[in-house]
C-alpha cells in the first residue's frame, strides 16, 4: 500500500516547489524507501512539448519518450532513477481522456462534470503513478487559490478523506523579509494556509522559505495561527546549492513529522555520499571555464538539464564549472576569437530552428581549427557535420533540411526521407511507435572501439541516451566524412549517433542527449569526459 505525499504551493509561485518535493524523496529514497514521484501541472497543454523553452524552461524526455515538465528532471537527479510517462501529467491530459471516454459513451448518458469525473480521473492518475512505491511525492504545481488547480486540490481532498494517515500534505510558503521595517512576515503563510483550508485541506507540514532564518518564536506562532505541529514547521532558507537542500532538511528534522505520520520507525537516510559531492560543489579545488554558445541564454532554464549535469561532473572532478554564455545569434559580431579563446572548452547544445546557427557553426570551426576541446549536443553534433562538410569537404551549401526544405545539399535529413548507406530511402518504422514527429526517449546506440565515446564510457560497446529531435545525420555523405577525418565512433541501426574528429585532442558530438541521464550520484559519462578533457586543457594552459 503505497503513501502519499502531496506538496503543494503557496504565496507565489518560484518558491522552489520542485526542489522540496525533490529533497525529500531524495532523504526517503536514501532511508531504503522505495520512492516515486509525480508532477501534476495544471495548464491546458497535453504536455509541453510544444512550449517555447523560453516560455516554460527546458522539455524533459523520460526513458520511455515522454515530454515533461523540467521538475521531472530534478527528480530523477535527486533520486537516482528513471521515471516515466506516467510521472507528469496536464489538466490537457486528464480532460482529453474524460472527453475521448465521452465519446466513446463510455459513461452511459451520465452528464460529465468536474466532480465527479474529472476528479477521479485525477485520482485514478494518482494512483497509477505510485503503483509501485512505498511512497509516492505529487508535487501539485502552480500555487493554492489558481482557478487551473481547483480539481487537482479537491482530488486530493478526496484521497485524504479516504486514505486518512496515509497521506501527508506539505505546503510551501514563503516568509517574506521586509528590509525597511527589518522584520519576517507570516501574514502571507497564514493566508495562504486559510485558503488551503477553505478548500478542504489541512496541511500536516509548513515549509517556510525565507532568505533569513525564522525565529523560534515566529515560528510557535505559524503553529497555533495555521493549527500544525510545532515539530512539522521546517524553515528552509536560501542554499548556494539545490543540492544542500536535503541535508538543509533533514538537519531541519523534516523526516520525523513524516515517519510518524506514516507509522514508521525512525528514517536514517545513509548522506555520507551526497554530503561528499555537495562538499565538492561548494568547496571545488579546480576550475574550469566552459564556453557555452546557446541561443535562449535570456532563459537559463532552457538548459537545465545540461547546467546540473555539468554540475554533477564538476562534482565528481572537484571542479567549479565557470560559464562563459555565448549568445550565438551575437557571436559572429562580438568576435568569435575574442569570445571563445580564454575558454578551457566549447559546448554547442541542442536547439531548435534557423536563429542563431551561423554562430554555432563558426563557434564549431574555431573548436576544430584550434584543437579546443569541444562538445556538440543534438543539434550541436548536427552543425558539427555542417561545418566539416563546408569548410573540409567544400561542400559549400551542406545544410539541414530543417533550415532549408528544398537543400541540394542535405547533410541533415528529415527522418522519414532518411537515405541509407546504399541510396535507398528508408522509412523508419522505429520511431513512429512515440507517434510524434520526433525521435524521443531511449534508444540503443552501438560503440566503436578505441574511440573517445568508448573511452569516456568506460569501454562498454553498447549504451542507452535519450533522444529529442525530428532530424539525422544523412549517411548518404558518410564515406566522404570518414575519409576526410570524421570517425562515426556511435551508431545503432544505420543511424548516425556520435561522431569524433581523428587529428583533434578531443571534439566529440552527440545525436542524443546525454544530459537527460545525469544525475548528481552517477554524472553522465561523456559529460564527465568532457569536463575532465577540460581540466587537462585548463592545467596545460598553465591555470
Ligand atoms: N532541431 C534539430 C532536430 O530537430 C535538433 C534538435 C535538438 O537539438 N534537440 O533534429
Amino acid at each position: 500500500m503505497t503513501n502519499y505525499i502531496v506538496v503543494t504551493g503557496g504565496v507565489l509561485s518560484s518558491l522552489g516547489k520542485g526542489i522540496t518535493s525533490a529533497s525529500v524523496a531524495a532523504l526517503l529514497g536514501n532511508s531504503n524507501c522505495r520512492v516515486s514521484m509525480l508532477k501534476i501541472d495544471p495548464y491546458i497543454n497535453v504536455d509541453p512539448g510544444t512550449m517555447s523553452p523560453l516560455e516554460h524552461g527546458e522539455v524533459f524526455v523520460t526513458a520511455d519518450g515522454g515530454e515533461t515538465d523540467l521538475d521531472l528532471g530534478h527528480y530523477e537527479r535527486f533520486i537516482n532513477s528513471n521515471l516515466s510517462k506516467r510521472n507528469n501529467f496536464t489538466t490537457g491530459q486528464i480532460y482529453q481522456t474524460v472527453i475521448e471516454r465521452e465519446r466513446r459513451g463510455d459513461y452511459l448518458g451520465k452528464t460529465i462534470q468536474v466532480i465527479p469525473h474529472i476528479t477521479d480521473e485525477i485520482v485514478r492518475r494518482i494512483k497509477a503513478a505510485g503503483k509501485d512505491a512505498d511512497i509516492l511525492v505529487v508535487e501539485l504545481g502552480g500555487t493554492v487559490g489558481d482557478i487551473e488547480g481547483l480539481p487537482f486540490y479537491e482530488a486530493v481532498r478526496q484521497m485524504k478523506r479516504q486514505l486518512k494517515h496515509k497521506m501527508f500534505n506539505i505546503h510551501v510558503t514563503l516568509v517574506p523579509y521586509i528590509s525597511v521595517a527589518d522584520e519576517l512576515k507570516t501574514k502571507p503563510t497564514q493566508h495562504s494556509v486559510q485558503e488551503l483550508k477553505r478548500i478542504g485541506i489541512t496541511p500536516d507540514m509548513l515549509v517556510l522559505r525565507s532568505e533569513k532564518p525564522v525565529p523560534k518564536e515566529m515560528r510557535k506562532k505559524l503553529s497555533v495561527a495555521c493549527d500544525v505541529e510545532f515539530e512539522s514547521i521546517i524553515e528552509a532558507t536560501d542554499a548556494k546549492s539545490i543540492y544542500e537542500m536535503p541535508l538543509k532538511f533533514f538537519d531541519n528534522g523534516i523526516l520525523h513529522p513524516i515517519a510518524r505520520a506514516f507509522n514508521y520507525d525512525e528514517l536514517k537516510p545513509d548522506l555520507r555520499e551526497w554530503k561528499k559531492l555537495v562538499k565538492a560543489i561548494l568547496e571545488p579545488r579546480r576550475e574550469v571555464t566552459i564556453a557555452f554558445v546557446g541561443k535562449y541564454l535570456e532563459l537559463k532554464e532552457s538548459y537545465k538539464s545540461l547546467i546540473e549535469a555539468l554540475t554533477h561532473a564538476g562534482a565528481h572532478t572537484d571542479c567549479k564549472i565557470n560559464f562563459r554564455w555565448a549568445d550565438s545569434e551575437k557571436l559572429l559580431d562580438e568576435g568569435v576569437e575574442k569570445t571563445l579563446t580564454e575558454c578551457d572548452a566549447i559546448l554547442v547544445p541542442g536547439g531548435f530552428g534557423t536563429r542563431g546557427i551561423e554562430g554555432k557553426i563558426a563557434a564549431i570551426k574555431y573548436a576544430r581549427e584550434h584543437k579546443k576541446v569541444f562538445l556538440g549536443i543534438c543539434l550541436g553534433m548536427q552543425l558539427a557535420l555542417i561545418e566539416f562538410a563546408r569548410n573540409v569537404l567544400k561542400i559549400k551549401d551542406a545544410t539541414s533540411q530543417e533550415f532549408d526544405a528544398e537543400a541540394k545539399n542535405p547533410v541533415i535529413y528529415l527522418i522519414d526521407e532518411f537515405i541509407d548507406q546504399t541510396g535507398n530511402k528508408q522509412i523508419r518504422t522505429h520511431c513512429s511507435q512515440f507517434g510524434a514527429t520526433m525521435r524521443l526517449g531511449e534508444y540503443e546506440c552501438n560503440l566503436l572501439e578505441n574511440t573517445l565515446m568508448s573511452k569516456a564510457y568506460g569501454g562498454e560497446k553498447k549504451i542507452f541516451e535519450r533522444h529529442r529531435h525530428r532530424y539525422e545525420a544523412n549517411a548518404k555523405y558518410r564515406d566522404q566524412f570518414e575519409a576526410s577525418g570524421i570517425v562515426v565512433s556511435g551508431e545503432a541501426k544505420g543511424l548516425i549517433e556520435a561522431i569524433e574528429l581523428r587529428d583533434h585532442p578531443w571534439f566529440v558530438a552527440v545525436q542524443f542527449h546525454p544530459e537527460f541521464t545525469s544525475r548528481l550520484q552517477s554524472p553522465n559519462r561523456i559529460i564527465l569526459a568532457f569536463i575532465e578533457n577540460a581540466l587537462i586543457s585548463a592545467e596545460k594552459r598553465g591555470k
